[in-house]
């Protein structure tokens, strides 16, 4: 690499505005030294003050002219600080996964705005009750009455809530002021954060672990004391009791004077996984979640940085918690696609957390019921360490799964969306005054067509990935473009049952109303959730057996325990099998597996109902099996005939303009720059498109991409730098603006 002789410095990272970076120039005593990251002293200003500030980027080229150029002072030395290397992350972050310096930062220090934090103030009186009295009889005499009312009030409780006082009693300031002048009361403030967790006795039940909790504890706690980092993988089906593996974990790290970071998707956040960590920790832990305000957040960061707490539980942002002393990340249900930042830049968690690690000496445990392709496949390469727990941890038996094939109920002439299997479970379950989920698979929904009488799908013939119908009665595939006009029949069957596929949670809620008037229906979707605490309140409902049956998409799948549920039917599997991106197979297995999880959790069994056209797909046998090591072995054989992730890496380019034809335009050129680029440089990356995106228009963009698929992730980020570069400094583009996602979590 060339040697760099400009550094831009963040004088204030504190500070909103990140953009503002100023050039120094690095003298050569430094050079070796100054990196991303580095704390330096520079002079400042006019009167050359020194002043701290962060190198956030290198290069060659002066930006201003070069005579105007300061150099750096000097480079504190010693111990870690936090910021630094949380910029070095953001560095990282930049280049791995595309976006400006800026962009990483605002992601790793999302936190700017220094809201002034609250005061707790006590009114404490310095005189003893003798002495307050007298004084209360002499005010009393002159009819200063507001003095009266908070003398009285002290001598009979002592302390008093000063906000108390000035509301609740309608004391003014100068009457305070006057009490404090005349050294009869004092002022206590105490620095009150925002904490977000309510205070509530803790019960400290420590469950003993069974013997393959035991186990697998052992062996990591053994391995970190070894001083070994590796990752850790633990494949535990629901219910196996993983969040008490963590638990143990983390206590063993935390006393060793670490911190550890507990990300957990945000639905999956309630007040009852919480609650858990809390009886176990006190208030040595925090949380994060997205419905905090700014202030809250910032709270929690610095409580963080001053070692007041040792443990944060939230969703991907709690990853960059400010701990001086990290020794551990948690990521529950990594396969999580929440865990994929939808924003530039599009970083996953599981990577960032793995680099996290690897700069502090941490170490990172994923857990899942159904780990994702990419992290199964290093579990079994031994790049990460695989350990599974196999068993419920409450003596539950897995629930019975039935599979019912919709073809033949329609050949029966049923055309109600209950089969007749779901329906009579759902008559007996009532009568047992037992509760039934009813789920429908909604995630990635994109209105696939299929046949309803032999369950055939459209798909493209050259990505094998189904296709989408369009308003204007055509089929596209939303990797390469491809289109077709919507067949009237079906070209397998020759059937005309065939037609988009589509079924709303209102619309089964309806249905479910009416076969069973006599039960008490719950509905859960964004529509009736969207109330802050709307979620919080349907679960608490259910869970009161305030209703008999809950019907819901994904949204009541995860993590909750309901114990008197004892059937889980599932209306259309099938839905998320079609969703027009590779990992559709996978998310359905994850699905399934996830709402079959959720009957039978407790003493009563549970029984499950996939309602399916594609009974004999392998997400769906292996997850009627509960069997993720079958789902793997097929899904794994697919990824690697078409070159899929984790097989082969895409990178999505995205180009997006407010005009169709400059989108259009500038996808093309990157096409070709692409092209020529790789015949250069012998590079036999693989290009799809450039095509429309399958949501080809979005908030008034027009949406156009390319995908490119490599073996080699490192080629990749090397077209990534070339496609950036040639983005920014060529005017083809203009009005336009461009994004990289690299091994996408969701159809484009
Ligand atoms: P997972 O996170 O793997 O789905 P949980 O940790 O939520 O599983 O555990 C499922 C249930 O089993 C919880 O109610 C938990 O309290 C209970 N549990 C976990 N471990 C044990 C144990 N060793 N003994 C008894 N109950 C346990
Ligand atoms: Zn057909
Ligand atoms: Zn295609």
């Amino acid at each position: 690499m060339s040697y760099r002789i400009y550094a831009d410095i963040i004088i204030d990272i504190s500070h909103e505005n990140l953009d503002k970076t100023y050039q120094y120039a690095i003298p050569e005593e430094l050079s070796l030294s100054a990196l991303i990251g580095s704390l330096v002293v520079v002079p400042f200003g006019l009167g050359n003050r020194l002043i701290n500030g962060y190198i956030v980027g290198l290069s060659n080229e002066p930006k201003i002219s070069i005579d105007k150029i300061k150099p750096i002072n000097s480079i504190v030395e010693g111990a870690p600080l936090i910021e630094s290397h949380l910029i070095y992350l953001a560095y990282w972050i930049k280049e791995s996964f595309g976006g400006t310096m800026n962009d990483a930062l605002r992601t790793v220090m999302p936190v700017r705005k220094a809201v002034k934090a609250k005061e707790q103030k006590t009114i404490v009186p310095i005189k003893s009750n003798e002495d307050l009295s007298l004084i209360y009889e002499e005010q009393n005499r002159k009819n200063n009455v507001a003095r009266v009312r908070l003398l009285k009030s002290l001598i009979g409780k002592g302390n008093l809530d000063y906000d108390e006082a000035v509301k609740g009693l309608k004391i003014s300031r100068p009457t305070i002021k006057w009490m404090i002048d005349n050294k009869i009361i004092k002022i206590e403030r105490k620095h009150l954060y925002r904490n977000p967790i309510n205070k509530q006795d803790r019960e400290l039940t420590r469950l003993k672990l069974n013997y393959e909790q035991q186990t697998i504890v052992n062996s990591i706690t053994r391995d970190y004391n070894d001083g070994k980092r590796n990752t850790c993988l633990i494949h535990g089906i629901t219910g196996s009791g993983k969040t008490e593996v963590y638990m143990e974990i983390i206590s063993e790290v935390i006393s060793k004077g670490k911190q550890a970071i507990v990300l957990i998707p945000e639905i999956a956040l309630t007040y009852q996984t919480v609650n858990r960590f809390y009886e176990r920790f006190g208030d040595r832990i925090s949380i994060l979640n997205s419905r905090m305000s700014d202030g809250e957040r910032y709270d929690q960061s610095l409580r963080a940085k001053k070692g007041e707490i040792d443990i944060m539980i939230g969703p991907r942002s709690a990853l960059f918690t400010p701990f001086k002393n990290l020794g551990l990340i948690i990521i529950d249900e990594e396969h999580e696609s929440t865990y994929k930042s939808e924003t530039t830049p599009k970083y996953h968690s599981v990577e960032v957390a793995i680099k996290r690690a690897e700069l502090t000496g941490a170490f990172v445990v994923l857990g899942s019921a159904t780990p994702s392709l990419e992290s199964y496949q290093k579990a079994l390469t031994g790049e990460y360490k695989l350990y599974t727990l196999t068993k419920r941890a409450k003596e539950a038996n897995p629930p019975k799964i039935w599979v019912v094939d919709l073809r033949e109920e329609l050949k029966e002439k049923n055309r109600s969306i209950f089969s007749r299997k779901l329906k009579c479970l759902m008559e007996d379950k009532l009568s047992r005054k037992e509760q039934i989920m009813i789920f429908i698979n909604r995630r990635g929904f994109s209105g696939f067509v299929s046949c309803r009488s032999c369950g055939h799908v459209m798909k493209c013939s050259h990505c094998d990935i189904s296709l989408t119908y369009h308003a204007n009665g055509k089929l596209v595939c939303h990797y390469c473009g491809y289109n077709v006009k919507m067949p009237k029949l079906c070209p397998t069957c020759g059937s005309r049952y065939i037609a988009a596929f589509g079924t709303g949670t209102q619309k089964v809620e309806e249905m479910v109303r009416r076969e069973f008037p006599h039960a008490r229906v719950l509905r859960m979707d964004t529509d009736t959730t969207k109330n802050k605490g709307g979620h919080q309140k349907i679960i608490e409902a259910f869970a009161d057996h305030k209703a008999d049956i809950l019907v819901g998409t994904q949204m009541i799948v995860k993590g909750h325990d309901f114990p008197l549920v004892s059937l889980v039917g599932i209306i259309a599997a099938d839905l998320s099998l079609y969703a027009g991106d590779f990992r559709a197979s996978e998310r359905t297995f994850q699905l399934l597996s996830q709402a079959a999880g959720r009957a039978g959790r407790d003493a009563i069994p549970g029984e499950v109902v996939i309602q399916t056209y594609h009974p004999n797909h392998y997400s769906i046998i292996a997850a009627a099996k509960g069997s993720y090591k079958e789902f793997y072995e097929q899904e794994i054989l697919y990824r690697r005939l078409m070159q899929y992730p984790p097989v082969a890496h895409i990178l999505l380019v995205l180009i997006t303009s407010k005009e169709e034809d400059k989108a259009e335009r500038a996808i093309s050129h990157m096409g070709e720059a692409l092209r020529e680029y790789l015949k250069t440089k012998d590079l036999s990356s693989h290009l799809i498109g450039p095509a429309p995106a399958g949501l080809a228009m979005a908030k008034d963009l027009y949406r156009r991409l390319i995908y490119i698929k490599d073996e080699d992730y490192n080629v990749l980020i090397e077209l990534k730098n070339y496609l950036e570069g040639y983005f920014n400094f060529s005017s083809q583009f203009a009005g336009t603006s461009i994004q990289f996602d690299f091994n996408p979590m969701t159809a484009y």
